[in-house]
Protein backbone atom coordinates (compact mmCIF):
# COMPACT_ATOMS: atom_id res chain seq x y z
CA UNK A 1 0.00 0.00 0.00
CA UNK A 2 1.28 3.40 -0.48
CA UNK A 3 -0.57 6.45 2.28
CA UNK A 4 0.11 10.20 1.81
CA UNK A 5 -0.48 11.91 4.58
CA UNK A 6 -1.35 16.13 4.43
CA UNK A 7 1.41 15.94 1.73
CA UNK A 8 2.38 19.32 0.66
CA UNK A 9 4.41 20.20 -2.21
CA UNK A 10 5.03 23.96 -3.15
CA UNK A 11 7.37 25.91 -5.38
CA UNK A 12 8.23 29.16 -4.42
CA UNK A 13 4.75 31.04 -4.38
CA UNK A 14 2.90 27.94 -6.25
CA UNK A 15 1.39 25.33 -3.83
CA UNK A 16 1.44 22.48 -6.32
CA UNK A 17 0.09 19.98 -3.91
CA UNK A 18 -1.92 21.16 -0.89
CA UNK A 19 -2.14 18.88 2.06
CA UNK A 20 -3.20 15.67 0.63
CA UNK A 21 -4.46 12.46 2.46
CA UNK A 22 -4.96 9.38 -0.04
CA UNK A 23 -4.51 6.15 0.21
CA UNK A 24 -3.62 3.55 -2.63
CA UNK A 25 -4.02 -0.35 -1.21
CA UNK A 26 -1.89 -3.36 -1.91
CA UNK A 27 -3.02 -4.82 -5.27
CA UNK A 28 -4.84 -1.63 -6.45
CA UNK A 29 -4.94 0.67 -9.82
CA UNK A 30 -5.75 3.73 -8.65
CA UNK A 31 -6.06 6.35 -11.28
CA UNK A 32 -5.18 10.02 -10.39
CA UNK A 33 -7.11 12.73 -12.73
CA UNK A 34 -7.84 16.09 -13.47
CA UNK A 35 -6.44 19.12 -15.66
CA UNK A 36 -3.52 20.64 -16.09
CA UNK A 37 -1.96 21.59 -13.37
CA UNK A 38 -3.66 20.50 -11.35
CA UNK A 39 -0.75 18.82 -8.92
CA UNK A 40 -0.78 15.02 -10.35
CA UNK A 41 2.74 14.78 -11.49
CA UNK A 42 4.12 16.35 -8.86
CA UNK A 43 1.95 13.92 -6.16
CA UNK A 44 3.59 10.89 -8.15
CA UNK A 45 6.96 12.60 -8.01
CA UNK A 46 7.15 12.87 -4.41
CA UNK A 47 6.18 9.35 -4.03
CA UNK A 48 8.71 8.31 -6.49
CA UNK A 49 11.27 10.65 -4.19
CA UNK A 50 11.77 13.15 -7.11
CA UNK A 51 10.51 15.63 -5.03
CA UNK A 52 10.72 16.22 -1.61
CA UNK A 53 7.43 17.31 0.14
CA UNK A 54 7.56 20.54 1.61
CA UNK A 55 5.15 19.14 4.56
CA UNK A 56 3.80 15.89 4.97
CA UNK A 57 4.56 11.98 4.73
CA UNK A 58 4.86 9.40 2.03
CA UNK A 59 4.64 5.42 3.45
CA UNK A 60 4.98 2.60 1.23
CA UNK A 61 4.03 -0.60 2.32
CA UNK A 62 4.74 -0.11 6.67
CA UNK A 63 7.36 2.07 6.07
CA UNK A 64 7.85 5.70 6.09
CA UNK A 65 9.82 6.94 2.66
CA UNK A 66 9.89 10.40 2.60
CA UNK A 67 13.22 11.04 3.89
CA UNK A 68 14.49 8.33 1.04
CA UNK A 69 15.88 8.83 -2.24
CA UNK A 70 14.06 7.03 -5.13
CA UNK A 71 16.90 4.20 -5.57
CA UNK A 72 15.73 2.85 -1.99
CA UNK A 73 12.15 2.92 -2.62
CA UNK A 74 10.33 -0.04 -3.91
CA UNK A 75 8.87 1.88 -7.28
CA UNK A 76 9.26 1.59 -11.02
CA UNK A 77 8.27 4.52 -12.51
CA UNK A 78 6.48 4.16 -16.55
CA UNK A 79 6.89 8.01 -17.81
CA UNK A 80 4.63 9.48 -20.83
CA UNK A 81 8.70 10.06 -22.99
CA UNK A 82 9.77 6.00 -22.64
CA UNK A 83 13.04 7.91 -22.22
CA UNK A 84 14.86 4.50 -23.36
CA UNK A 85 18.81 4.67 -23.96
CA UNK A 86 18.75 5.33 -27.29
CA UNK A 87 22.40 3.44 -28.34
CA UNK A 88 21.67 0.30 -25.92
CA UNK A 89 19.27 -2.67 -27.08
CA UNK A 90 15.45 -3.14 -25.58
CA UNK A 91 17.01 -6.11 -23.58
CA UNK A 92 19.96 -3.94 -21.98
CA UNK A 93 17.51 -1.26 -21.86
CA UNK A 94 15.32 -3.69 -19.85
CA UNK A 95 17.74 -4.57 -17.46
CA UNK A 96 20.02 -1.60 -16.99
CA UNK A 97 21.91 -1.20 -13.59
CA UNK A 98 20.54 -4.57 -12.92
CA UNK A 99 23.79 -6.62 -13.65
CA UNK A 100 25.28 -4.86 -11.55
CA UNK A 101 23.42 -4.43 -8.84
CA UNK A 102 23.91 -7.53 -5.66
CA UNK A 103 20.55 -8.80 -5.54
CA UNK A 104 20.02 -10.19 -8.66
CA UNK A 105 21.38 -13.46 -10.39
CA UNK A 106 22.22 -13.14 -13.92
CA UNK A 107 20.26 -16.63 -14.27
CA UNK A 108 17.36 -14.81 -12.65
CA UNK A 109 17.27 -11.34 -14.70
CA UNK A 110 17.08 -13.82 -17.97
CA UNK A 111 14.81 -15.68 -16.53
CA UNK A 112 12.57 -12.11 -15.58
CA UNK A 113 13.61 -10.76 -19.38
CA UNK A 114 11.96 -13.70 -20.73
CA UNK A 115 8.99 -13.55 -18.16
CA UNK A 116 8.47 -10.14 -18.78
CA UNK A 117 9.07 -10.37 -22.94
CA UNK A 118 6.38 -12.83 -23.44
CA UNK A 119 3.82 -11.01 -20.82
CA UNK A 120 4.34 -7.96 -22.92
CA UNK A 121 5.03 -9.98 -26.64
CA UNK A 122 8.21 -8.65 -27.18
CA UNK A 123 10.46 -11.59 -27.27
CA UNK A 124 11.50 -10.51 -31.16
CA UNK A 125 12.60 -7.42 -30.26
CA UNK A 126 14.80 -7.66 -26.83
CA UNK A 127 18.01 -7.33 -29.63
CA UNK A 128 16.49 -3.83 -31.31
CA UNK A 129 17.19 -0.84 -30.64
CA UNK A 130 15.05 1.90 -29.73
CA UNK A 131 15.35 3.94 -33.20
CA UNK A 132 13.95 0.39 -34.80
CA UNK A 133 11.32 0.16 -32.54
CA UNK A 134 7.53 1.63 -33.09
CA UNK A 135 6.00 3.91 -30.29
CA UNK A 136 4.00 1.31 -29.16
CA UNK A 137 6.59 -1.53 -28.88
CA UNK A 138 8.88 1.06 -26.85
CA UNK A 139 6.46 2.24 -24.35
CA UNK A 140 6.17 -1.77 -24.10
CA UNK A 141 9.71 -1.78 -23.82
CA UNK A 142 9.33 0.68 -21.07
CA UNK A 143 6.62 -1.30 -18.95
CA UNK A 144 8.65 -4.17 -19.39
CA UNK A 145 12.05 -2.06 -17.69
CA UNK A 146 9.47 -1.21 -15.02
CA UNK A 147 8.27 -5.24 -14.64
CA UNK A 148 11.04 -6.96 -14.76
CA UNK A 149 12.47 -5.20 -11.37
CA UNK A 150 9.01 -6.60 -9.74
CA UNK A 151 8.37 -3.60 -7.60
CA UNK A 152 6.01 -3.15 -4.55
CA UNK A 153 4.52 -0.06 -6.57
CA UNK A 154 4.40 1.16 -10.28
CA UNK A 155 4.15 4.73 -10.59
CA UNK A 156 2.77 5.67 -13.92
CA UNK A 157 2.68 9.26 -15.91
CA UNK A 158 0.75 9.81 -18.75
CA UNK A 159 2.51 6.67 -20.58
CA UNK A 160 0.26 6.55 -23.28
CA UNK A 161 -0.32 9.87 -24.19
CA UNK A 162 2.30 9.74 -27.21
CA UNK A 163 1.03 7.17 -28.63
CA UNK A 164 -2.05 7.41 -31.60
CA UNK A 165 -5.79 7.01 -30.31
CA UNK A 166 -5.86 3.60 -32.06
CA UNK A 167 -2.54 2.41 -29.65
CA UNK A 168 -3.60 4.08 -26.62
CA UNK A 169 -7.33 1.83 -26.49
CA UNK A 170 -4.83 -0.93 -27.70
CA UNK A 171 -2.42 -0.31 -24.74
CA UNK A 172 -5.38 0.66 -22.35
CA UNK A 173 -6.83 -2.82 -22.56
CA UNK A 174 -3.28 -4.70 -21.98
CA UNK A 175 -2.48 -2.70 -18.99
CA UNK A 176 -5.54 -3.85 -17.84
CA UNK A 177 -4.81 -7.45 -18.19
CA UNK A 178 -1.28 -6.73 -17.01
CA UNK A 179 -2.55 -4.86 -13.93
CA UNK A 180 -4.86 -8.51 -13.36
CA UNK A 181 -2.07 -10.74 -13.93
CA UNK A 182 0.74 -9.36 -11.77
CA UNK A 183 -1.28 -7.58 -9.31
CA UNK A 184 0.89 -4.87 -8.54
CA UNK A 185 0.17 -1.97 -6.35
CA UNK A 186 -0.77 1.04 -9.41
CA UNK A 187 -0.73 4.59 -9.03
CA UNK A 188 -1.63 6.01 -12.50
CA UNK A 189 -1.87 9.46 -13.45
CA UNK A 190 -3.80 10.97 -16.54
CA UNK A 191 -5.94 13.90 -17.68
CA UNK A 192 -7.97 11.63 -20.13
CA UNK A 193 -11.31 10.94 -18.19
CA UNK A 194 -12.04 7.90 -20.49
CA UNK A 195 -8.68 6.32 -19.62
CA UNK A 196 -9.12 7.09 -15.82
CA UNK A 197 -12.68 5.57 -15.49
CA UNK A 198 -11.88 2.56 -17.70
CA UNK A 199 -8.99 1.81 -16.04
CA UNK A 200 -8.99 2.46 -12.32
CA UNK A 201 -10.28 0.02 -9.16
CA UNK A 202 -10.44 3.87 -7.91
CA UNK A 203 -10.10 6.99 -9.29
CA UNK A 204 -9.01 10.47 -7.54
CA UNK A 205 -10.10 13.25 -8.43
CA UNK A 206 -7.84 16.54 -8.26
CA UNK A 207 -8.61 20.02 -8.48
CA UNK A 208 -6.17 22.71 -8.14
CA UNK A 209 -3.85 20.97 -5.46
CA UNK A 210 -6.44 19.38 -3.69
CA UNK A 211 -8.13 15.99 -3.87
CA UNK A 212 -11.98 16.49 -4.48
CA UNK A 213 -13.42 12.79 -4.63
CA UNK A 214 -12.05 9.11 -4.48
CA UNK A 215 -14.47 6.63 -5.22
CA UNK A 216 -14.65 3.93 -8.00
CA UNK A 217 -16.01 5.62 -11.20
CA UNK A 218 -19.21 3.87 -11.09
CA UNK A 219 -19.97 5.71 -7.82
CA UNK A 220 -18.29 9.06 -9.53
CA UNK A 221 -20.64 9.04 -11.96
CA UNK A 222 -23.63 8.56 -10.03
CA UNK A 223 -22.44 10.54 -6.88
CA UNK A 224 -20.33 13.08 -7.69
CA UNK A 225 -19.46 14.87 -4.49
CA UNK A 226 -19.89 18.40 -6.41
CA UNK A 227 -19.97 20.52 -9.71
CA UNK A 228 -16.35 20.02 -10.29
CA UNK A 229 -16.26 16.56 -10.24
CA UNK A 230 -19.89 16.05 -12.26
CA UNK A 231 -18.33 18.31 -14.85
CA UNK A 232 -15.35 17.08 -14.96
CA UNK A 233 -16.07 13.37 -15.31
CA UNK A 234 -19.41 14.22 -17.34
CA UNK A 235 -17.73 15.70 -19.86
CA UNK A 236 -16.18 13.89 -22.69
CA UNK A 237 -12.44 14.62 -23.66
P1 LIG B 1 -0.29 18.13 -16.53
O1 LIG B 1 -1.60 17.42 -16.71
O2 LIG B 1 -0.18 19.34 -17.44
O3 LIG B 1 0.89 17.23 -16.61
P2 LIG B 1 -0.06 18.15 -13.60
O4 LIG B 1 -1.37 17.93 -12.94
O5 LIG B 1 0.84 16.96 -13.73
O6 LIG B 1 -0.33 18.81 -15.05
P3 LIG B 1 2.09 19.35 -12.10
O7 LIG B 1 3.18 19.09 -13.07
O8 LIG B 1 2.04 18.52 -10.88
O9 LIG B 1 0.67 19.33 -12.82
O10 LIG B 1 2.20 20.89 -11.68
C1 LIG B 1 1.38 21.46 -10.65
C2 LIG B 1 1.75 22.93 -10.50
O11 LIG B 1 3.08 23.05 -9.99
C3 LIG B 1 1.72 23.72 -11.79
O12 LIG B 1 1.25 25.02 -11.51
C4 LIG B 1 3.18 23.76 -12.20
O13 LIG B 1 3.46 24.91 -12.97
C5 LIG B 1 3.89 23.79 -10.87
N1 LIG B 1 5.22 23.17 -10.92
C6 LIG B 1 5.48 21.86 -11.16
N2 LIG B 1 6.80 21.60 -11.12
C7 LIG B 1 7.39 22.79 -10.84
C8 LIG B 1 8.75 23.18 -10.66
N3 LIG B 1 9.76 22.31 -10.73
N4 LIG B 1 8.99 24.49 -10.39
C9 LIG B 1 7.98 25.39 -10.29
N5 LIG B 1 6.69 25.07 -10.44
C10 LIG B 1 6.39 23.78 -10.71
MG1 LIG C 1 1.78 16.02 -15.35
Amino acid sequence: SIELTDLTKRFDDVTAVDGIDLEARDGEFLVVVGPSGCGKSTTLRCIAGLESPTAGTVRIGDEDVTAQEPHERDIAMVFQNYALYPHMTAERNMTFGMRSATDFSSAEIDRRVAQAAATLGIDDLLDRKPSALSGGEQQRVALGRAIVRDPAVFLMDEPLSNLDAKLRVQMRTELSRLHEELGTTTVYVTHDQTEAMTLGDRVVVMNDGRIQQVDTPQELYDYPSNRFVAEFIGDPA
